[in-house]
């Protein structure tokens, strides 16, 4: 009687301890600390019986996403023996940078998921391989060729026409492996800038707009894109995103359709970035994938059911995918440091409704560096020019200045 008294009581306590061990989320690894690490720690916090902790690699300390509660492991993103005690200590990893080592994150997939997987990963690092890929699958990009030669880019030019991009298959970022030709005498210059690195070359597409699509899909397999927006850059740096894009439905729709695709083939689970242009005949090209959240989807932090930072959570878990519904049309508004300071600034404020600053919690601005974003959401209706006029003004307030 005794024993079975015993074990009744025991019972309870041993079935809410049991419970507590099985739901215990998951360890989240993420390869880079920056902003959109941050925010994806962010989006983690708020899904606690999913992700018990993040754990992020990133060189720089007290780095944006530790500073709101990831641990960090101070290492170069390349550190192979940092990455293995990443992904020891974590129940899977996934990545905000696209420069991470594939290779070694292939040795590791045993060890511990790994979302977008190394193979996909790999396709897209290779600006080369990645457009190869699209084409093989009759996604359409740009005429572009392999380079090995200077012969070859004079062969290139006469079948393509000037101007062309010469660009870096690797490790380029913010158009900086790209250099414009619109001469053939301009040859030898551009092969000296990129002297020996591996090159492509690519026809010079006669955009009218930049767009992207924020694409997820799932380890499951489900898929969902975020509707079209459009892309503004100043010297190749995003300066601000206008959700939705101001083209006509056809085309969004098209480029929707083309970032659904593209998904259904790259089999890559998480949140994409997909760049494409519209062409002055629109086409809808894509220029560029990101396996990664991407500036682009800042906006829906507040224009959106769902962010994209809980979406590639939902992906990498195989949870369900959220709404990708754009319930506000927004403007996102990059905040980068000024050219001529380097040094700590003075966080800037603003007091405006419906204009939501996040500052990324870096210590130092350095010339063109994001340090953080404004979104500009439109509750009111006002439409998008009006909203531009006062980003216009907004700007002028979010300049930085030393502190
Ligand atoms: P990327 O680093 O290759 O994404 O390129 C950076 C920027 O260069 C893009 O946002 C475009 O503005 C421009 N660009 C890249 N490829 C082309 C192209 N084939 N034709 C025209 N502009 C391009």
């Amino acid at each position: 009687i005794q024993m079975a008294f015993l074990i009744v009581s025991i019972f309870p306590k041993l079935f809410v301890i049991g419970m507590f061990f099985f739901n215990m989320g998951k360890i989240l690894g993420i390869i880079g600390g920056g902003q959109l690490g941050m925010m994806l720690t962010e989006a983690a916090n708020n899904m606690k019986s999913e992700i018990s902790n993040v754990i992020v690699l990133d060189p720089t300390k007290n780095c944006p996403a530790s500073k709101v509660g990831a641990e960090q492991i101070v290492a170069d993103f390349k550190d192979a023996t940092a990455i293995t005690d990443l992904a020891k200590k974590c129940d899977i990893i996934t990545y905000e940078i696209e420069s991470g080592d594939s290779q070694v994150l292939k040795s590791l997939e045993e060890v511990c998921e790994i979302n977008p997987s190394p193979e996909t990963l790999e396709i897209i690092q290779d600006k080369l391989v990645q457009k190869k890929f699209l084409a093989k699958n009759n996604i359409q990009v740009a005429e572009f060729s392999e380079i090995l030669s200077k012969e070859q880019i004079e062969s290139k030019i006469s079948e393509f026409g000037l101007p062309v991009l010469l660009k870096t298959r690797t490790g380029a970022y913010d158009g900086r492996g790209n250099f414009k030709i619109t001469s053939l005498g301009q040859i030898p210059e551009a092969l000296e800038v990129f002297k020996g690195q591996s090159l492509m070359i690519e026809k010079f597409v006669d955009f009218k707009m930049e767009v992207s699509v924020i694409a997820s899909r799932s380890t499951s397999g489900e898929i969902r894109t975020y509707p079209l927006v459009e892309n503004i850059h100043e010297d190749n740096i995003l300066k601000m995103t206008i959700a939705p894009a101001r083209i006509n439905e056809t085309i969004s729709k098209n480029a929707e359709e083309i970032a659904h695709k593209t998904m259904e083939v790259l089999h890559g689970a998480g949140v994409f970035g997909i760049e494409m242009f519209v062409t002055n005949d629109d086409q809808v090209l894509i220029n560029e994938i990101a396996p990664r959240v991407h500036n682009s989807g800042h906006h829906t932090l507040q224009s959106s059911k769902t962010s994209q930072f809980e979406q590639h959570l939902r992906a990498i878990l195989g949870l369900e995918l959220g709404s990708t519904e754009l319930v506000y049309n927004t403007i996102m508004y990059n905040i980068l440091g000024p050219r001529d300071f380097t040094g700590i600034y003075k966080s800037p404020s603003i007091d405006l409704e419906n204009t939501f600053l996040k500052m990324y919690g870096k210590l130092e601005s350095k010339p063109q560096r994001k340090i953080g974003h404004v979104n500009l959401v439109d509750k009111d209706n006002l439409g998008t020019e009006k909203l531009l006029e006062i980003i216009n003004t907004v700007s002028d307030s979010i300049k930085i200045i030393p502190a």
